[in-house]
């Protein structure tokens, strides 16, 4: 009997496992580690000077989808790495890699790269200054660590291309996202709002890869949340509650697998999120416990204080409970039966110059701006305060700021016009005026601000699988912003020709990053993401006009006219690491510092400390390898069964002079298993700045896990 998929998808229904669709796809996942340099590496994401890393708590991965049609004459890549955002240098890059290997087949149109936008993964990946400020400019162990990962990541889904096929599935999650600027929300137009029941979409979207028997490969979840329950205090790299969701998924799947990492691959990408937080709880002053003021995210004038809260007690509770909600809602849509994806593989691609495009509204023609923050930028959010003095809605500027900035500025004025009602802060696409500065300061600025400081060319793209269609968008995305996309990008696939049934998917961070897109009407309230839209009151509209060009040359099938403007590309700065590593006398690097105890009970803490070197040293050469693994003896064997990709385990360095020591910790589980354990810690060192880098390991001794209602035995003399 002839299998369809619809039919297929019914029989499942009846016959749980039995059923194997016509393979109506050829699909491939991969995964590989994007952890990067865990000591002294600014974060991205607050933009907190003082946020740099010191260790790993959940290790970054990056996460491929491949999908070609049967014969493999088109193909679309979709990637969703642990990051915060992707960069154009990070894009053009991949791609650069990729041709080095698959000439022609997986380039800058058909690829998509799009970051989970965790806030506590190493930065300075980008070429334009405005992203490597608090990171003091590009680090190239991170760059190579991110870069080496998403190349990996895609090169495993090749290695593992096979029939098989995609479902579809959608379904409400409630308790993991709320709206942070529900004032800017409500600026939208009533009978707009009357046609959705809240003010962020709680809608999750999975699509299950599956082989030709119908076994599982993985999934895409996409979900609008901004992984920010890690807070800006937070030193430990993380994946935030888009990673540990991830971490959950994959461990459920890949059962026999150490960490959860195998075969079976998972991603939580981002869509309309621009203004949600996963703060459920709602804000508070923590000061005083009342209210803060609505408007500006403020308590007695001050944003310090005004903090979203929830859905737990502490940040890493924060995590794991929407981490945890994320996976179970995920996991429910998958198992469910899913609507196969039929039809076409294909994609379109253009560049675009945002700074001036022409946006045609009816009779009437607007232009877009030079790149530019408002005031409110600088307020940050309630997820992450930024600085005293501004807060969020502000739409007046101040005499102080406004003179310092027009005299740094060129085009200051013309930028002010364009931006209105926004007050301008940092109109980083305007050329900086250095005539009246001294020499020194010229130099400095000249070396640390690239020119321009924000991008003006954009990546816009459509990937296309059958009847769903993928929209990278290169920024975050608000609610309403996401939703008239989506809107206006469906309507214009079925005006040209495709079926009604056709499902439309944002996908918020990917390829370039250009801060927030919020609506014409969100963009008069100025609150952090208004401030934030950079090219001003008609960024939305400019993305709508493009996306829809896009999209009904893609319904067409008849490809963009012109690859639009090329985005200025960058080399890398060289990697010149001339530190070294050095011990007290009579100690080497892998040596215990501070030794286990002899017994822990299930439920405690287990630390033991090391003679270290800096991790920096091997980060890129440690991927896909941990820096300690927790063993546990098994007869004369020593067995892993949890590293530092581990919810459980933490591991972080402290570095005095060039002598590191890197404390491990292990949470036992409540329901470990009794019996004899040690840590090894592992890592890369360097005896002199021009020696080679040399690997090295070390066991902590053993240590016994008792049981939790384990007695010390008293003495009885
Ligand atoms: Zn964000």
């Amino acid at each position: 009997m002839f299998l369809n998929p619809t039919t297929c998808s019914i029989l499942i229904l009846l016959f749980a496992g039995v059923c194997a669709a016509t393979p109506a796809y050829k699909v491939g996942v991969g995964i590989s580690d994007v952890t990067g340099p865990a000591l002294d590496v600014n974060m991205m994401g607050y933009a907190s000077f003082s946020q740099n890393s010191e260790g790993i708590h959940l290790r970054l991965f990056s996460r491929a989808f491949i999908t070609c049609d049967l014969n493999e004459t088109e193909c679309n890549v979709f990637v969703s790495a642990d990051i915060g955002m992707t960069s154009t240098l990070l894009k053009l890059k991949v791609i650069e890699e990729l041709q080095k290997e698959y000439s022609g087949r997986y380039t800058e149109e058909n690829v998509a790269i799009s970051g989970t936008h965790t806030h506590s993964g190493p930065g300075g990946y980008f070429q334009y200054s405005l992203y490597t400020i608090t990171a003091f400019g590009m680090k190239r162990s991170s760059i190579d660590a991110i870069l080496e990962g998403i190349v990996q990541s895609i090169k495993n889904a090749h290695d593992n291309l096979q029939e098989g096929n995609i479902l579809y599935n959608k379904g409400e999650l409630l308790g993991a996202n709320i709206n942070r600027s529900p004032t800017a929300y409500l600026q939208n137009p009533q009978e707009e709002r009357d046609k959705y029941k809240y003010d962020v979409d709680k809608d999750m979207t999975v699509l299950k890869f599956e082989d030709k028997d119908g076994s599982g490969l993985g999934a895409i979840c996409w979900f609008p949340v901004h992984p920010v329950s890690m807070e800006n205090t937070n030193k430990l790299i993380s994946s935030d509650n888009k990673g540990y969701a991830s971490y959950l998924f994959e461990k459920d799947m890949n059962p026999g697998s150490k960490m959860g990492q195998g075969s079976f691959v998972a991603a939580f990408p981002n869509s309309n999120h621009g203004d949600t937080t996963p703060h459920v709880n709602g804000t508070i002053c923590i000061d005083t416990g009342k209210p803060c003021d609505v408007e500006t995210s403020t308590c007695g004038g001050e944003v310090a204080n005004c903090l979203g809260r929830g859905p737990g007690n502490d940040m890493y509770e924060n995590t794991r409970m929407i981490g945890q909600r994320l996976y179970e809602k995920a996991k429910e849509l998958y198992d469910a039966p899913g609507t196969p994806l039929n039809g076409p593989v294909s994609s379109i691609h253009q560049y675009v110059n945002m700074s001036n495009f022409r946006v045609t509204k009816g009779n009437e023609t607007f232009t877009t701006c030079t790149p530019a923050l408002g005031y409110s930028f600088a307020a940050g959010t309630t997820d992450g305060p930024g600085i005293s003095s501004f807060s969020q809605g502000m739409t007046e500027g101040s005499p102080f700021w406004d003179g310092l900035v027009r005299s740094l500025f060129n085009d200051y004025e013309e930028t002010q016009d364009c931006q209105q009602p926004k007050p301008v802060l940092l109109p980083v696409g305007d050329y900086l005026n250095t005539t009246n500065m001294p020499e020194a300061i010229k130099l400095i600025v000249n070396l640390v601000a690239s020119d321009p400081m924000a991008p003006d060319i954009v990546e816009t793209q459509l990937l296309r699988i059958g009847q769903f269609v993928i929209i990278p968008a290169p920024a975050e995305i608000t609610t309403m912003s996401g939703r008239r996309m989506m809107d206006k990008v469906k309507e214009k696939l079925m005006d040209s020709g495709m079926s009604s049934n056709v499902v439309t998917m944002i996908t918020s961070l990917s390829n370039t990053y250009t801060n927030y897109v919020t609506t014409f009407e969100e963009y008069r309230a100025q609150r952090y993401e208004g401030a934030s839209t950079m090219y001003g009151p008609h960024t939305l509209d400019a993305y709508l006009q493009q996306y829809s060009m896009l999209a009904e040359k893609l319904a067409q099938g008849t490809g963009v006219e012109n690859p639009g403007p090329d985005p200025p590309s960058k080399g890398l700065p060289v990697n010149l690491d001339l530190d070294s590593d050095a011990f007290p006398s009579g100690k080497s690097v892998g040596d215990v510092n501070q030794k286990v105890d002899a017994k822990y009970r299930q439920g405690s803490l287990a630390e033991a400390i090391f003679w270290s070197a800096d991790p920096k040293r091997g980060s890129t050469k440690s991927l896909g390898t941990s820096f300690f693994s927790v063993e546990k003896l098994n007869g004369t064997n020593w067995n892993e069964i949890a590293n530092d990709a581990a919810w459980d385990t933490k591991i972080f360095w402290r570095k005095e002079e060039k002598e590191s020591r890197a404390t491990v910790q292990w949470m036992i589980p409540e329901d470990a298993e009794l019996g004899k354990y040690r840590f090894v810690h592992s890592g890369f060192w360097k005896r002199g700045a021009f020696s080679p880098v040399q690997s090295f390991q070390g066991p902590s001794g053993e240590f016994e896990v008792v049981s939790k209602d384990y007695l010390r035995p008293t003495s009885n003399n």
